[in-house]
């Protein structure tokens, strides 16, 4: 629990929120802005800022596979994106992880913007990233 943060406030129901889904270590709920309907986020009970603190806690995955099932088929969905933010220029505003699970409907257009290039190096860019593991 960290006192300023708005997701633990949501979790002790300090502040409210549309439950999707609880458990024991883990809370669902609706974006209060969502981008679709029934655009999810969810979070662990635990307070960590990002995924870079999450190393333990492999129980989020099996409710975000139940809860993203669960959003696909509560309205019909064509797809379902999973977007998680960590840091402020990877565009996350509140800082308690969690993972969006946005629905994506027929018709829908598709609005993620990434300016794409060609992979050059593989081998010295892969070789950096599994040196830090
Ligand atoms: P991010 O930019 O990845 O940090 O996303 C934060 C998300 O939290 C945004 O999509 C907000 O709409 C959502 N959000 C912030 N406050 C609340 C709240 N009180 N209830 C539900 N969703 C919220
Ligand atoms: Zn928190």
């Amino acid at each position: 629990m960290s006192d300023d943060c708005i997701f633990c406030k949501i979790i002790e129901g300090d502040v409210p929120s549309y439950k999707v889904y609880e458990d024991e270590n883990v809370y669902a709920f609706l974006d209060a802005e969502p981008v679709s309907k029934g655009h999810t986020l969810v979070i662990p009970k635990e307070h960590v800022d990002d995924i870079h603190g999450a190393a333990d806690m492999d129980y989020m995955w099996e409710p975000l596979v139940k809860v993203s099932n669960a959003v696909k088929d509560a309205f019909g969905a064509e797809g379902v994106n999973i977007a998680q933010n960590n840091g402020e220029k990877a565009g996350q505003e509140v800082f308690h992880l969690h993972f969006h699970v946005t629905p994506i409907y027929e018709g829908d257009e598709l609005d993620i913007t990434y300016n794409r290039s060609s992979l050059e190096s593989g081998d010295s860019v892969a070789e950096e990233i599994s040196e830090q593991l």
